[in-house]
């Protein structure tokens, strides 16, 4: 079901070194369905490996459903939405860091980010938070059968609240992806060196996702229904992939890579999944009006910033 564009006014995703705790309740993810004798348990480090990324459904059989991710992005063969709603990037409400998850599959950030709202092309509003980030070499969806260097890949969670009800969500999660390609003249960027630097404490003190999307100059993007593309492979995505690959340098590219060659579960040094089938799926386009951000708002203004801000910034394409 085709879905819409979207706009997304302001960017800001930010955390203080002052802790404060915040509770959101999070719409749960469907259960996935599991193969007969195997456990949840037998989805750690040891179950599973990019070495048997071909055999995933053994695991999980969600793994070999219709609607996987990631995909190869054909761009002519995409189309053109027609509806525009907005994702909304309100300031930040909590001041909760961004702290290093223990993911052995790749380098992963979790916290408490930012609100985002978005608009369908039915005009129901879904509110997500941006929940974490983490990162995959080389990328994982590929453009015209061409992979990049580097995906990060920003993971919102729709939440359930009095204004929301979960069961009116059909895709519980909005994941933007963003390609990054060495680049000799890539100045180093100052958000990744605590993700990359393996001396680093594994703690993000502030970000935001508006660095990025300010620096690409073509802002089209493709949106499709899709999976988590690691178990348990849940078909409960958004996907809304940036066709513009910004540069890194040789040094933090490496350092990622690095980080895999120092794991037991990537034997073949990458940690992306290998391109799954269309089954079908439409993949719309959608063009992005980026404008820039240059401060963050206090919480309570943010709101009327951003409306004041109105004209800016980035327009997504969702189904
Ligand atoms: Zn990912």
């Amino acid at each position: 079901m085709i879905f819409g564009i979207f706009a997304l006014l302001s960017t800001m995703i930010r955390a203080e070194t002052a802790t404060t705790e915040v509770t959101r309740d999070y719409c749960s993810l469907p259960d996935p369905i599991y193969a007969d004798g195997v456990s949840a348990a037998d989805f750690g480090a040891a179950g599973w490996s990019y070495a048997n990324a071909a055999n995933w459904a053994d695991f999980v059989v969600t793994c070999g459903g219709s609607f996987q991710s990631p995909i190869e992005i054909v761009t002519s063969g995409s189309t053109q939405e027609s509806v525009q709603p907005q994702i909304n990037y309100k300031s930040k409400d909590a001041n909760t860091a961004y702290e290093e998850a223990n993911k052995p599959y790749t380098k992963e950030y979790e916290g408490e980010y930012s609100e985002i709202e978005v608009t369908d092309a039915s005009g129901s509003v879904i509110r997500y938070y941006a929940k974490q980030f983490h990162i995959h070499t080389p990328s994982e969806h590929t453009i015209d059968g061409k992979y990049y260097d580097l995906e990060i890949h920003f993971v919102h969670q729709a939440i359930q609240d009095d204004e929301q009800d979960c069961n009116k969500v059909k895709n519980k999660l909005t994941v933007f992806g963003i390609m990054f390609q060495e680049t000799a003249s890539a100045t180093d960027y100052e958000v990744f060196k605590p993700w990359f630097d393996s001396n680093a404490t594994g703690e993000v003190e502030s970000f935001d996702l508006n660095d990025f999307f300010s620096k690409m100059s073509d802002n089209t993007y493709y949106h499709y229904n899709g999976s988590l593309t690691t178990l348990p492979c849940s078909q409960t995505v958004n996907w809304v992939v940036f066709q513009q690959a910004l540069p890194i340098s040789s040094t933090q590219l490496k350092q990622f890579q690095d980080f895999l060659s120092d794991s037991t579960v990537f034997p073949i040094k990458h940690n992306n999944r290998p391109i799954q089938h269309l089954n079908g799926r439409k993949i719309l386009k959608g063009t992005a009006i980026a404008a820039s951000v240059t401060e963050i708002p206090d919480v309570e203004a943010s709101f009327a910033q951003t409306l004041a801000m109105a004209i800016l910034m980035i327009v997504f394409l969702i189904q």
